[in-house]
């Protein structure tokens, strides 16, 4: 930040909406506002090719990509995207599909890359010719409660003012904008799981063309595909695991262990391109917004990624955030922005429920374990055998629609 002494030159520079971070909320964001006409300026403290290689999410809910095709962005993904209209429950060695689209009337997922999205996303950028700026310093957010609030960063040694009518805090978990907000105006809750993902991406054909989610004794994993070249698997594993302590073989090997089915299903195996441990945990912000400054996606709220909705969530604030903007610029009226935190929380706990329960049906190791494991293959016995319970995954699964 700058100091009343320091001498170097200050860029001032005004737009209508500043935006913190340049992953899929920022970038979609900033896409949706210029769509309607409204000014951006987008930072991202991270370099261009950093943001588009970070392996994260490949579940696309329904209305996600709904989206992606109304902004003009459904190229790549219609040709790209696998479509699957189910996924399977697999315990005690047994594999059972839910027909996702059969049960929510047609409704399905789309496995394509987050970076798959946030590529084309940076592409719709640079075409507007609007700013966006990758590899900013010292980011800082001010005046938050007046009409123009700043952002303040470094690039290149210079330093820059950024005056806006609103900013948007898309800077994820780890971000500058939610510390911004004075405690004294938000309540931040917090579950940790006792447990973490190890994921792999592999150079191998997926063997089965849909998820596959299983409970076995030794844990949680999870089988799934990047594209039809590329699987990608993830295995339950302890939170203060290292990544060095995993050869390969030791990761196949569990893979193989707790994804095998009686019916000599497994998944192929090939060489493990990238591989890491997130450790799991479900946080919400609430609200959403202080003053001018108003959050999206991962930097108001963190989800277990066993239900898919991270990246969902985050497409559907910016979506409902830029009807408010837009509100605003064409009529005044500020009531959808008021509207904002309170339509956002309530979609965030519907996805913290969905992703908590899947969470929690299918990983060991919770209180109680011995008890629970039973009574875990109890719930998915009755799953697999009940149209209404199936139903109830496959809706929350595939998501609703904008709201
Ligand atoms: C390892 C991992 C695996 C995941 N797997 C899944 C999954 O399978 N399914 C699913 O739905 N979700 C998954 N998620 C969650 C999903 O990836 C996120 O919900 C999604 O990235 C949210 O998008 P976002 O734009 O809100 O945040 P992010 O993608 O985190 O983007 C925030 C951006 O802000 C930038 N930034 C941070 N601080 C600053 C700053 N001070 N100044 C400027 N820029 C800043 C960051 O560099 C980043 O580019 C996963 C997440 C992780 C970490």
């Amino acid at each position: 930040m700058r100091s009343e002494t320091d001498s170097r030159p200050l860029f001032r520079t005004r737009t209508q909406v500043g935006i913190v971070g340049a992953g899929p909320a920022g970038l979609m964001l900033g896409h949706l506002l210029h769509l309607r006409g409204i000014q951006s300026f987008i930072i991202e403290d991270r370099s261009e090719e950093h943001v588009i290689e970070r392996v994260r999410a490949g579940v696309l809910e329904q209305s996600t990509v709904d989206l992606m095709h109304e902004v003009g962005l459904g190229d790549r993904l219609s040709r790209l995207g696998l479509r699957h209209e189910g996924i399977h429950v697999a315990f005690d060695g047994r594999r059972h599909r839910i027909p996702l689209a059969e049960l929510t009337g047609g409704r399905a997922i789309t496995i394509y890359g987050q970076n798959e999205v946030v590529k084309d996303l940076i592409g719709a950028r640079v075409a507007s010719g609007e700013p966006l700026l990758f590899e900013v310093e010292d980011v800082g957010v001010a005046e938050l409660d007046s009409h123009l609030p700043k952002i303040r960063f470094r690039l290149k040694g210079g330093l820059h003012e950024v005056t806006c009518d609103f900013i948007a805090g898309c800077d994820g978990s780890h971000g500058i904008c939610q510390p911004s907000i004075p405690a004294s105006h938000v309540k931040i809750y917090e579950h940790v799981y006792p447990f973490a993902w190890l994921g792999i991406l592999a150079d191998a054909p997926p063997s089965s063309e849909e998820l596959v989610y299983s409970l076995h004794e030794r844990g949680f994993a999870l089988f799934s595909m990047r594209s039809p070249r590329v699987t990608r698997l993830y295995l339950q594993c302890a939170p203060d695991e290292n990544i060095e302590d995993w050869p390969d073989e030791a990761i196949w090997a569990e893979l193989m262990t707790r994804l095998r089915t009686r019916d000599g299903w497994a998944p192929n195996e090939g060489p493990v391109t990238q591989k890491s441990i997130t450790r799991m945990r479900s946080v919400v912000v609430e609200p959403m917004n202080y003053g001018r400054l108003f959050l999206a996606g991962d930097a108001a709220h963190i989800v277990p990624p066993t239900g898919a909705k991270g990246l969902n969530l985050a497409m559907a604030d910016v979506w409902r955030m830029a009807q408010g903007l837009d509100a605003f610029y064409r009529s005044g009226s500020d009531q959808v922005l008021r509207d904002y935190s309170a339509r956002g929380l309530r979609r965030t706990w519907r996805a913290q429920r969905f992703a908590g329960w899947m969470t929690s049906a299918l990983h060991r190791g919770g209180n109680d374990d011995a008890f629970e494991h039973p009574r875990q293959l109890a719930e998915l016995e009755y799953l697999v055998s009940s149209r209404a319970a199936m139903t109830s995954l496959a809706e929350s699964y595939v998501g609703g629609p904008l709201d």
